[in-house]
């Protein structure tokens, strides 16, 4: 057992200030400990920044755009982070999801409305989703936490697993009927990034549905950045200091503390490490695996996207890609290392909600696809294919593209290894045991060193909760 050297200038370094390195700090500092975090980058926020990536006066966020997961997280909900600028902005629908031939399937917030338009499968939506969005606050420190053997609220997270650990599709066609409910649950099953039949693709499914109604699909006003930087300042107000601009390449740059936390994936702490972690970890850590990657383009546009279904107006998120049975296919073509003719489109459109985001009149577009981890394939004919599908004209309207494939991604943050979005793929085996199977898993045995990123439970999106446990790890351990 290693004991704590309390003749270190920091109590803790974290390595990047993603919204989990930015969550642990907040947590350490809150309980007066002295941290400092180290960021690679020129500004901090990780997945969770908005640069000006187009035209001049068009802000993008460049990763995450749409946060449910930040909106339901306990830990956010308990900071001022109000104080510091962060507005809300929650739009009417949380999600559109238009089909060739019928009206689009909308996602409201409220669950009734949304049943309602289901057609044959009005009760059975309510079956499914009522149960969790009565007993979400209860659910949510399980859900967002890591496995435990022991839940807090045992029958009603045994209730949820029921649904959770089946695979989408077993979940979407054994219950649902109509083309439209098969499809609205399909587009929030393919946020999982593997394929729909894979096991437990349904838990980010009943997740990411039941946020919807119960807490909404937001965004910050001015883009992703006001969170990060919203929580960046209540750090330093809690004592907190920030170093931007330096990469770290090996662990031996920061000796100088009690405790170092990586909000880093494991190839990364692997490379910057290795020597310094016992080896049976490592071999482990060697044995992590990513999922697939994307590509993700930003246009600038002379108007709004002209969609043939007016409702789809009334949502900052799009789910483009038709049928269950086409999203599906796309879903299962990446993970075979096939780029779609028909990929499925997580697509924005902040700048109709938010006013800061374009130019009056004008507006942005976020939108990314799935593709085979690695890829430098320009996907930008297949995206704007699908788009076009449901929103004709809508290609006359581009001013100006920005492109990143699989590997751009990776350059812009080392996080994302070979593109892949979420730390490492959060299949069954990976869900709650990332990155290994452990008691503990943030810390690193017989180290000084913890794991704070998304490649820790519960995994990716912005929600800070890996940086929270990770800090509480942490904190137990300078006792
Ligand atoms: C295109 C895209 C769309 C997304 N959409 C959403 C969304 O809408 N909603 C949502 O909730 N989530 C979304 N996500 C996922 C979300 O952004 C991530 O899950 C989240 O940012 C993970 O946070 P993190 O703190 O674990 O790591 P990151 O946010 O990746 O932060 C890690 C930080 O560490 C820094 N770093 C890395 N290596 C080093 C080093 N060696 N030395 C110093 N610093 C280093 C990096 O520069 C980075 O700033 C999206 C991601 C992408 C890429």
């Amino acid at each position: 057992m290693i004991a704590v050297n309390y003749n270190k200038e920091y109590d803790a370094i974290i390595v990047g200030s993603g919204p989990n390195g930015l969550a642990a700090g907040i947590v350490l500092a809150q309980n007066g400990k002295k941290v400092k975090i180290i960021e690679a980058s020129d500004s901090v926020g990780g997945g969770a920044r908005t640069k000006f990536l187009t035209l001049p006066g068009y802000k993008h966020d460049v990763c995450s755009a749409i946060h449910p997961m930040a909106m339901a997280s306990p830990f956010f909900a308990s900071l001022p982070l109000q104080n510091y600028g962060l507005k809300w902005i929650t739009p009417e629908f949380p999600v559109a999801h238009p089909l060739d031939n019928e009206p689009a399937a909308i996602m409201e917030m409220d669950v009734h409305r949304t049943a309602s338009g289901l057609g044959r499968d009005n009760q059975t939506y309510l079956n499914l989703f009522n149960p969790i969005i009565n007993d979400f606050n209860d659910l949510l420190p399980d859900l967002l936490g890591p496995f435990n053997l022991f839940p807090k609220n045992p029958i009603k997270v045994a209730k949820f697993g029921l649904n959770a650990i089946r695979s989408a599709s077993s979940l979407i066609n054994s219950k649902f009927k109509e083309t439209r409910s098969r499809a609205l649950l399909a587009g929030l099953a393919a946020h999982s990034i593997q394929p729909l039949n894979n096991a437990a693709t349904s838990a980010i499914t009943l997740v990411l549905g039941a946020a919807g109604h119960a807490v909404g699909w937001p965004m910050p006003e001015g883009g992703s950045q006001s969170l990060s930087n919203a929580l960046a300042e209540h750090f330093t107000f809690l004592g907190g200091e920030i170093e931007t601009g330096k990469m770290i390449s090996s662990v031996k740059q920061l000796s100088e503390a009690k405790a170092i936390l990586f909000d880093i994936t494991p190839k990364q702490i692997l490379e910057i490490a290795e020597n310094e972690i016992p080896k049976s970890y490592a071999k482990k850590l060697n044995r992590y695996r990513y999922g697939p990657g994307v590509f993700k383009l930003d246009l600038a546009l002379d108007g709004p996207i002209p969609w043939k279904d007016e409702n789809c107006c009334k949502a900052a998120t799009v789910h483009i890609g038709g049928t269950f049975e086409e999203i599906a296919k796309a879903e299962s073509q990446v993970f075979e290392g096939i780029h779609p003719e028909k990929p499925f489109v997580l697509l924005a459109q902040q700048s109709l909600f938010d006013s800061t985001r374009a130019p009056e009149g004008k507006h942005t577009v976020w939108c990314y696809c799935h593709v085979p981890n690695g890829s430098t394939q320009d996907m930008t004919q297949q995206i704007e294919d699908q788009i076009e599908r449901f929103a004709p004209g809508f290609k006359d309207l581009i001013l100006f593209r920005n492109k990143m494939n699989a590997a751009d991604m990776q350059t812009y943050n080392p996080n994302y290894i070979g593109g892949d979005i979420n730390g490492g793929i959060q299949d069954l085996r990976q869900l709650y045991t990332r990155p290994v199977n452990l008691f503990d898993p943030y810390r690193i045995p017989n180290t000084s060193f913890f794991i704070c990123s998304s490649s820790s439970p519960p995994g990716g999106g912005v929600h800070g909760m890996c940086g929270y446990h990770a800090a509480q790890a942490v904190l137990n351990f300078l006792k």
